[in-house]
């Protein structure tokens, strides 16, 4: 397990503004002190992190992201949050990642500009080891005229940034809102050409997630409430395993949130045994205080992985991937990987 932070990893599920660190906070409260922006205090800081044994749950999760959206306000702040994170994944061990993020309006940027910010941003780190891409988030609390003009939005970044923007997703409080009402912008996205992934089953709603399956997403986030033994039914697991569609697992996550009870009883031995296609993922790691690595070893840990089989899940991973044109490339590393240490 001590081999986690070097195999070449894959980021396919990670919100931007959940995955600051309290290193780029910091930084990016220099620079409002700089440039004379008052921002938060640091003790908001405190209460950005969620431990395994706070006591507070996913509804009240979504508070803490108010604490980062104040940091990444200006165009400047939200491209050094781009980039410092994408730094971080890339110390990490992580070769390729997906951000996603809420596209916004501020007092100093509008919807559009905020999307146009963090394509720049990835753009100007293209260089860089890891490659990124961007999947645009709807939030399932805004209203469907909201849903549709970033959708839109999206639809026509993917015009001008086909390198970058990639896909469209659904997140937010799963309490609030119907996903039947977001079908028609998500349809036009992926009419467009984008990928389309969805916060499936975060929550018991049966009817939902078989909703979500119908529509065939590329990929679901979390999908905890699926398994009839994880309050789900015996028709949600089944359609689930029939459509093979693969999830993004965020272990952490998932306990921190409470939406789990313990590591040992996550959904992933489940789907695991099942051959459901499942990715490993972080989902905030500056709330949950976790890393790509860190989410390798704890999987290797509880469910007895051994290292062949954790790269095998690096590697499996890559067929999931929304940008096709890296996925040979990134194959060829992960394959170096396993070679070089004989997995
Ligand atoms: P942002 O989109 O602003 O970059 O990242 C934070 C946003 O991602 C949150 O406001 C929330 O809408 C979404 N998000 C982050 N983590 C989760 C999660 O675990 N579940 C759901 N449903 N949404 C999340």
């Amino acid at each position: 397990n001590k081999l986690c932070p070097e195999i070449p990893k894959v980021e396919l599920h990670a919100h931007l503004n959940g995955s600051l660190s309290r290193a780029t906070m910091l930084q990016l409260k220099r620079y409002y002190a700089d440039v004379g922006i008052t921002d938060t205090s640091d003790a908001f800081l405190d209460e950005f992190q969620i431990g395994a044994g706070d006591t507070r749950n996913l509804s009240d999760c979504f508070q803490v992201f108010n604490i980062a959206h104040r940091l990444t306000r200006t165009p400047e702040a939200l491209a050094m949050a781009t980039t410092l994170t994408l730094k971080e994944f890339q110390e990490d061990g992580c070769c390729y990642i997906e951000l996603r993020s809420t596209p916004r309006e501020t007092p100093f940027m509008t919807c559009r500009q905020y999307i146009e910010t963090i394509a720049e941003a990835m753009r100007n780190n293209a260089h860089l080891p890891i490659k990124s891409r961007l999947i645009v988030s709807i939030n399932r609390t805004s209203s469907i005229k909201e849903a549709e003009s970033i959708a839109e939005l999206a639809i026509s970044f993917h015009k001008q940034y086909p390198d970058i923007i990639v896909g469209i997703e659904l997140s937010g409080d799963p309490n609030v809102g119907r996903f039947e009402d977001f079908i028609p912008a998500l349809t036009s996205a992926r009419f467009a050409g984008l990928k389309v992934t969805l916060h499936c089953g975060e929550v018991c709603n049966p009817q939902e997630v078989m909703e979500m399956i119908q529509f065939k997403p590329d990929r679901i986030g979390h999908g905890v409430c699926i398994h009839p033994d994880f309050g789900g039914t015996e028709e949600t697991w089944q359609a689930l395993c029939k459509s093979q569609i693969p999830v993004e697992i965020c272990l952490t996550s998932n306990i921190n949130t409470k939406s789990t009870p313990d590591y040992n009883s996550h959904h992933f031995k489940e789907f695991y045994k099942a051959n459901v296609p499942v990715i490993i993922c972080t989902d905030d790691k500056g709330v949950f205080s976790t890393s790509l690595s860190q989410e390798y070893r704890i999987c290797a840990d509880v469910f007895d992985l051994q290292p062949a089989q954790l790269a095998k899940l690096a590697l499996n991973a890559v067929d999931h991937i929304f940008a096709e044109e890296e996925r040979k490339a990134i194959k060829e590393k992960i394959l170096n990987f396993i070679n070089k240490n004989s997995l």
